[in-house]
């Protein structure tokens, strides 16, 4: 019985902490001259258990991701995947490409055509179409996922021959900063490449998803352009690696 008191505890907080978050998107949305609804939340479900996140779903979270291939397997069955979409959202290694494709929406974090490519062939198998997001590494940090932005056109334009891929916008991590105002600069840049690729039409490309902002920065985010936010923490609370 404890474990059911506990788990009712926890599904409070989840529910006031996804009140507080779908409204704070609501206002800052409106703020930026857009409608609430024209922005996404995405909840970032790494180490929650499938039960908890369900809860979420039944709140009306539509969008989840994970972040590991593993986990994304071990917790697959259990995702109530009827009313909401399952997204992977980690560094994905080519060799573990196979294993996602066909169980993921969408795949936010492909920085390279190699990667790119395995998508391709993966989808072309399944007979589907695979969306991604490309992911790039805005504050040039050595070591960390992403492409650089000057190599950014070069990928998108060859990602856009593949046939089994949909190019459907950016996503970024920026580096961790001390103050709100510099991690602005990084969301703005981001904006502006993305304000730059949309100005361009190239086939096969739709750049529908700016994939930025997380806990403590989505409201700023949203503010520079985002329009879609990667919550974790503030909705499900610190997380617990077992
Ligand atoms: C964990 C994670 C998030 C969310 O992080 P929080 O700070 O807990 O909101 C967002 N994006 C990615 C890629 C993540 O792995």
């Amino acid at each position: 019985m404890e474990k059911l008191s506990e788990l009712t505890d926890r599904q409070q907080d989840v529910r006031s902490n996804y009140l507080e978050i779908t409204e704070n998107i609501a206002k800052a949305a409106i703020r930026s001259g857009r409608k609430p609804e024209e922005v996404t939340l995405l909840a970032a479900t790494k180490t929650v258990e499938p039960a908890l996140i369900n809860y979420a779903i039944s709140l009306g979270l539509g969008h989840i991701g994970e972040n590991k291939v593993q986990e994304l397997l071990s917790k697959y069955d259990e995702y109530d995947l009827q009313h909401c979409d399952l997204q992977f959202i980690g560094h994905l290694q080519t060799n573990k490409v196979r294993q996602i494709v066909g169980k993921v929406s969408m795949i936010q974090s492909v920085d390279s055509f190699r990667l790119a490519k395995e998508i391709n062939t993966q989808s072309e198998k399944q007979q589907r179409m695979t969306d991604i997001l490309l992911e790039v590494n805005i504050g040039r940090e050595p070591n960390k996922s992403g492409v650089m932005e000057e190599e950014l056109e070069e990928l998108l334009c060859q990602t856009a021959q593949l046939s089994r891929i949909r190019v459907r916008g950016l996503m970024t991590i920026p580096p961790i900063c001390d103050k709100k105002s510099d991690v602005c600069k990084f969301f703005d840049k981001m904006y502006q490449l993305f304000i730059d690729i949309s100005g361009k039409t190239l086939d096969n490309v739709s750049m529908d998803f700016l994939s930025m902002g997380m806990s403590d920065d989505y409201t700023e985010a949203i503010l520079s352009g985002a329009n879609m936010v990667r919550v974790g923490s503030k909705l499900f609370g610190a997380r617990i690696y077992r």
